[in-house]
Parts: structure tokens; sequence; C-alpha cells
């Protein structure tokens, strides 16, 4: 049918600029999309000028769209922080710009900042929602969607980088705060949007590090947006990477003897550390839990040698382990143990621990009426932010809630439906009404 080949054409078309360089995640959304572009080709029943007009009569839709359309790669925030920091002063809020040191290796050197706001005349509020403005590369343009078949507003889909991860949840929730706040004034309501969470979470360890970050604290509620399909989530696993570096000495290959391969000393190493969330703590494996399951590593990148037919002098894997159970030194001991084991205690071989980005298995509260509960495998910035509770009786409590699906927030795919960021706006709002009570 010529219909579908114009469809596919332009579905392709559409997907181009977005998937140079990226592989395309298979789900069920790249097909309603290419639908929808048949759809607005064949039907004239929905227009583009419609789905705009259903964005700019919204202003949750249209903070969205704004914050959306505004690229803001890790290490680049600084355009999308001005956006938020107007939109929240025009709205009651007092907003100061954090700012936060640039990467070193950042390419750009420009200042970037978290945004941390209060209602006006309230620097103290007890309920503080939070979500990061970066977003991982690369930059997808927004675009809307229309549904296939019988057209329902809610359907319409919202497509771009950052539309789910995490702009979806920073403009629902400042909707659901300013919305609770026109109904109750006084309600101390603070927001915080953190940059660089996608590279490591640096915007908040800065906050986390920061004189904002009071001891005691002043807040008792934190609500964390991240895209969990608007559920509540019980909590995530912990999060430790670690390299391995071999060393060994450049020869011949035709006289392998008179050198030392690192990519054969490392090899051993490897296919040990790639088993060690399969195999029993007792036999020196990493820890489950009935929680989170399993503990899983991935050797996410090898690097060795020169050419060849030469015996290779250098060799190194980087390896992210998602924690099921323990401590981050548990972990970190049983790696290094099982490193030492396999390679007989060779000196050649060299395991280093970063030690800023690791964190155990983290909890959350999920007390909060209303709500179905899951379980996630992705790490947050919540163990990021250090809460100085210690020697008081005060309980902070934390959730973690957004629209999207973390499924679809990295690939070429991202997008959420309208139905679905409305929802979020509703979820926060009962957040924020748990969090105000027990305050
Ligand atoms: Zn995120």
């Amino acid at each position: 049918m010529k219909l579908s080949i114009v469809a596919a054409l332009l579905s392709a078309h559409a997907v181009v600029p977005a998937a140079a360089g990226f592989i395309p995640q298979q789900n069920s959304q790249a097909s309603s999309v290419r639908g929808s572009v048949m759809l607005r080709g064949a039907a004239p029943a929905v227009q583009n000028e419609d789905l705009d007009k259903i964005v700019a009569d919204s202003p949750l839709l249209s903070l969205h769209r704004t914050i959306s359309e505004i690229e803001s790669i890790s290490n680049d925030e600084s355009k999308v922080g001005e956006a938020l920091v107007k939109y929240l002063e025009e709205h009651g809020y007092t907003a100061e710009k954090q700012v936060v040191p640039v990467e070193e290796d950042a390419n750009s050197t420009a200042e970037r900042f978290n945004v941390w706001a209060y209602p006006n005349g309230n620097p103290q509020p007890k309920v503080i929602l939070t979500s990061h403005i970066d977003t991982v590369p690369p930059h997808i343009p927004y675009t809307l969607h229309a549904p296939e078949g019988e057209f329902d507003r809610a359907n319409v889909r919202i497509m771009g980088r950052g539309t789910v991860d995490a702009k979806a949840s920073v403009a629902a929730q400042i909707t659901a705060a300013l919305n609770y706040r026109e109904a109750n004034p006084d309600a101390a309501i603070g927001l915080l949007f953190v940059v660089g969470e996608e590279v490591g979470g640096t915007g908040m360890v800065h906050f986390s590090d920061s004189d904002l970050n009071t001891t005691p604290p002043f807040f008792r509620t934190l609500i964390f947006g991240e895209p969990t399909e608007l559920k509540l989530v019980d909590g995530h696993k912990g999060n430790v990477r670690f390299t391995v570096e071999a060393k060994g000495l450049a020869a011949h290959s035709g006289y392998p003897w008179l050198g030392h391969s690192a990519v054969s000393e490392i090899l051993p190493v490897l296919s040990r550390i790639d088993e060690l969330g399969d195999i029993p703590v007792e036999e020196g494996g990493l820890p489950a839990s009935e929680k989170y399951g399993r503990t899983t590593l991935n050797i996410g990148t090898i690097k060795g040698g020169a050419a060849g037919n030469i015996v290779p002098v250098s060799a190194s894997a980087s390896v992210t382990v998602r924690l099921a159970a323990g401590t981050v030194e548990e972990a970190q001991e049983t790696i290094k143990r099982a490193v030492s084991d396999v390679s007989g205690g060779s000196q050649n071989i060299t395991v280093t621990f970063p030690n800023d980005k690791a964190y155990p298995p983290t909890d959350l509260d999920v007390d909060a009426e209303g709500f179905e509960v899951m379980t996630v495998n992705y790490g947050t910035d919540i163990p990021k932010l250090t809460i100085h509770n210690e020697g008081t009786d005060i309980q902070v409590k934390k959730y973690l809630y957004g629209p999207g699906s973390i499924f679809v927030a990295h690939g070429v795919d991202e997008g959420l439906t309208i139905g679905d960021l409305e929802e979020a706006v509703e979820g926060y709002g009962r957040l924020i009404e748990a969090g105000i009570k027990r305050s």
C-alpha cells in the first residue's frame, strides 16, 4: 500500500538525525510513533497546529516543552537552568543559582549551576521536590505525535531528548508544587534541580556538601523525580565501579616468550569477574538479596595491545557492578580477593576503585497512599545526598516517583504521553500532601 510506504519514508526521515551513531531501542513505542506519522500524513483531522494548541493551552505542557526544547547535555545545563529560574521567579519563588564546578574532563567551561528554589520568605521548606536538568547525548528535538486511531488527547505522545529523563519530572514537580500552594499558600515546598546526574552526580554531591544541606536537616521529606512509570520505588541497587589494568612486556609476536602478554594476563581475571554475580558468597561471589535479586556486573570496555604482531604491553577493562546487598567496602574486598586469587597475586594486575561514585543498595519510603510499588535497577542521585540527622531523632523520608519509562529514557524513542505527564502532577501532589502532613 502506497500510504504505508510514504509513512515508512516519513518515519525513517523522522528518526535519522537521532539514530546517527545510536542503537535504536526495540519497543512498542516506535511503531506507535510511525503510525502517528501515517495518521498525520493521511488524516487531516489532527493537524500539527491542533497538537501545538493543546500544549500552548496547558501551563504544564508549555513548561515541559520550553525546558525540553533547550539542549542540556551534561556539563551544558546553564540555559535550561536560566529558564527555570525565570519561571520560578514569575511564580512566587525565590530561585538561587548554586554554582557547580565544571568537570575536569568537560568540553565546555561555561558556568553551570543547580537551581535551589523556595517560596518567597520561606528559605527552609519541610518538603523538597528534586530532579536533574542534564540529559544524555545526543540532543533530539521535541516533537508531538497524534495517537493512532480515534483521537484521544491523553494519548498524544511527546518525544525528544529529556522529555522523559528527567524534564517530565521537573515540569510535573513544579506544576504540582504551584498547584498545591495555590490551595495552601503557606505550604513550604522547596524545589531543587541539579546538574550532572547522568555523569556521576556532581550537582547533587555539591548540594549535599554545601551550607544549604544543614545539620540537622531543615527538611523532612524529599521527593525525587526520575522515570518510574508513575510507580513509587521502594529502592534501587547500589553501584560500584572499578578498572582492572594489566602490565606486560612488548615483543615480536613470532617470539612471544621474549615478552609478556598483558592480554593473556587480564583474560582469566575478567572471566572470573564476569561470573562474580552468579556464584555464592561462600565461594567468593557477590551477594544477592530477596529485594533486589542478583548483583550484576557489566564489563563495559576492554582495551589492550597495539597491533596483531606485537605482544601487548598493556590491557585494561572498566566494570560497573549493580550491588544487590552489603556495603561498598565488602563488595570491593570481594572483587580484590577474586582478582588476587585468579591471578595468583600477580603484581602485573591492579584494580582501582574511583572513590567518589560508589554507593550501597538504597532503600526508599513507600508509605504514601494510592501508589503501585516497584524496585528498579538503575541508579539515582539519592545516595549522593547525605542527610545530617546523626544523633537526632529526625526522620527524613525519601520517595522516588515520576512519569515515563526508564526503558525509553536514554534511547532514540524517548517520549511519553500527555496523560502520563498530567497524572504525574496528581502523584506528586499526593506525595507533597503526605510530606506536608507529617511536617
Ligand atoms: Zn534521570
